[in-house]
């Protein structure tokens, strides 16, 4: 055996979270137990699903956790008989962070250091440095499970740099000795670790034992009777079960036997982490079969779209040794996904009906999801178009409407579901494609978003009413035959003027006409593609070139301004062009096209010139 001790030093970002950790974390500094025992619980986990599979090193070695204390020697010992970790997973696993989005987090949170933000902390693995808000030194033991092999002795007082020595071996897994700081001798006191070991770890479904006594009763929450689960243990449980510090938004806790037996416990998480910009969430649901862990955190067993939720799927039905691969194309499987699923579009279709002000909570976090799945997913769409919500010319800002109440409220000659997209609020109302509906009445949905577009495009129509984007130019409204207003320009005159304003603007229009639908506004375009919307998205696209590509422009005959122009026109007034070619640019920018600024700024300067006299 060597006994070459190795020092190594932690990665930067292991450095900044460390001095978080030890300098700013004091609130609920108990919960670094809680941390440990979850790594030694998933260390087990882990064991039990080699053993499955493969030979482990003693094999007989009961699954269980032991505390020590020692109030003399002010320690804590914390030793699981878990999967261990070879030297290579040591400095992997406790000495890296290779997560990308959570290195990120970190500098931003050294910079800032706002508690709530601390609070997230958790979330993404803290868990094993949390050791170093209670002690200036750790030392860890540590046995992979594997039968070659040796036992690894880490340490470290959590400031630059760590030690690794090979060590005598020992049984498989891992021993954690913690050696208290002054202020944290507690922490080496019977009754203060059972009482933190009660409040935090009820749920770790292995035996605890301090100093030899057991201290938690193993409890599958999601198989127990739902009334008699309180909502502590269950706040507890999801704590436990998403590394989360603060409670659920919503629970879902079924049973049932048919079409398929499942029990279910799914919680979804107060804050959506992606909106954290931490990168892609990973799936959390467990599945287990009669309370044995079979996959953790389970990308498959239900859909992408719902990777934001946390909890535990667990059926008799699934055999204990099903592999990942064959999992996959279990008909089994893709079943549970398709009940668990349906379940939870019901459940939260209930509480946008019976508490909608916490739906309104769970949409403005968790919406991408959603529409995510209804753009994708055509096996959930139909239920998943269901808990779309959107402001509308009828609501005022921040209330939201589902698509059912939208058509309960559309008037008897409506026939189409009508939206228009748009950066804001108040972006939609100052344009010019509301003017008609609100003319006639009909409600417009505003959408903020281009997925809700894209999802109106490719499911077309909702209870038989289509979607109907506003900005398109050939509406069927009714109202085509509408008298023309006796302020309007002669047809025969406003033909000449729209021969003369695509003269004008050459290329930058396919076609000139007349608009019907116009009443405030002088002009409109619309895109020959379709929506406006969708030309934004090809100039987006096109970002270099910045072409707008050619619109259609409709003009508003009963407008001052138009018949001005056309005055102007008919004096041959050179003036006139240039307005003509402002009225089509604001009428582009109305539209949320992106139009070169440079040419009409010295446009503008011309009309003020004149203007200003
Ligand atoms: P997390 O548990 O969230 O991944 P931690 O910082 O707590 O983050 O731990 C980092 C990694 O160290 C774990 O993912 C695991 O691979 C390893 N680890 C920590 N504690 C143990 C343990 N008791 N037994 C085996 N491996 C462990």
């Amino acid at each position: 055996m060597s006994t070459v001790v190795e020092t190594k030093e932690f990665q930067t970002e292991i450095r900044q979270l460390l001095d978080i950790v030890i300098h700013s974390l004091y609130t609920e500094r108990e919960i670094f137990l809680r941390e440990l025992i979850s790594n030694g619980a998933d260390a087990m986990e882990k064991l039990r699903y080699t053993q499955l599979t493969g030979e482990v090193k003693d094999k007989d070695l009961p699954l269980e956790i032991s505390i020590d204390t020692d109030e003399t020697a002010h320690t804590l010992t914390i030793t699981d008989t878990g999967i261990g970790m070879t030297k290579e997973e040591l400095v992997e696993n406790i000495g890296t962070i290779a997560h990308s989005g959570s290195k990120e987090f970190i500098k931003h949170l050294s910079a800032k250091g706002d508690q709530k933000d601390l609070n997230l902390i958790g979330q993404f693995g803290v868990g094993f440095y949390s050791a170093f808000m209670v002690a200036d030194k750790v030392t860890l033991y540590t046995r992979s499970s594997s039968l070659e092999g040796a036992s690894f002795v880490w340490e470290s007082d959590g400031i630059g740099s760590y030690t690794i020595t090979e060590g005598e071996d020992l049984n498989r897994g891992t021993k954690m000795v913690l050696h208290l700081k002054e202020d944290a001798y507690d922490f080496a006191k019977e009754e203060t670790v059972q009482r933190i070991i009660k409040q935090y770890s009820s749920f770790v479904p292995f035996p605890i034992n301090v100093n030899g006594k057991r201290v938690n009763t193993v409890d599958a929450l999601w198989i127990k009777n739902k009334n008699e689960i309180t909502d502590e243990e269950y706040n507890e449980f999801y704590k436990f079960i998403a590394n989360a510090h603060d409670e659920p938004l919503f629970r879902l806790h079924f049973s049932s036997d048919a079409p398929i037996n499942i029990n279910t416990l799914l919680f979804v998480p107060k804050e959506n982490l992606e909106q954290f910009g931490f990168g892609r969430t990973e799936p959390g649901v467990n599945l287990y079969c009669k309370k044995v862990l079979i996959q953790e955190k389970s990308p498959i067993v239900l859909p992408e779209w719902l990777r934001f939720l946390r909890g535990v799927m667990d059926s008799e039905e699934l055999p204990l040794n099903i592999s990942r691969e064959t999992m996959q194309d279990s008909a089994l499987v893709s079943k549970l996904n398709k009940v668990v699923t349906s379940r939870f579009l019901k459940f939260l279709e209930g509480q946008a009906t019976s508490d909608p002000e916490k739906y309104k909570e769970f949409w403005e976090k968790f919406n991408f999801f959603i529409k995510e799945g209804a753009a994708n997913d055509f096996t959930h769409r139909k239920e998943l178009v269901k808990l779309l919500q959107f402001e509308s010319s009828s609501t005022v800002s921040g209330e939201l409407i589902s698509l059912a109440a939208y058509v309960v409220r559309m008037k008897e000659d409506q026939k189409a579901i009508y939206y228009v997209n748009g950066p804001t609020r108040e972006g939609i109302e100052s344009g010019p494609y509301l003017e008609v509906f609100r003319d006639k009445g009909y409600e417009v949905i505003y959408t903020y978003a281009a997925i809700d577009d894209y999802i109106f495009g490719s499911i077309g129509d909702y209870e038989g009413k289509k979607f109907v984007s506003a900005d398109q130019a050939d509406l069927e409204l009714g109202n085509e035959q509408k008298d023309r207003s006796e302020l309007a320009l002669p047809e025969e005159e406003v033909k000449v003027l729209t021969d003369w304003f695509k003269e004008v603007l050459g290329s930058k229009v396919t076609e000139v006409r007349e608009s019907k639908r116009l009443v405030d506004s002088p002009a409109v375009v619309f895109s020959p593609y379709g929506t406006n919307s969708m030309q934004r998205m090809m100039q987006l696209m096109n970002k270099e070139s910045n072409e707008v590509g050619p619109s259609v422009l409709e003009i508003n005959a009963s407008h001052q301004m138009i018949k001005r122009l056309d005055e102007a026109r008919k004096k041959e007034d050179t003036f006139a062009k240039i307005a003509a070619e402002q009225i089509f640019e604001n009428a582009q920018i109305a539209a949320g096209l992106i139009v070169d600024p440079r040419g009409m700024v010295k446009r503008l300067n011309e009309i003020l010139e004149r203007a200003l006299g």
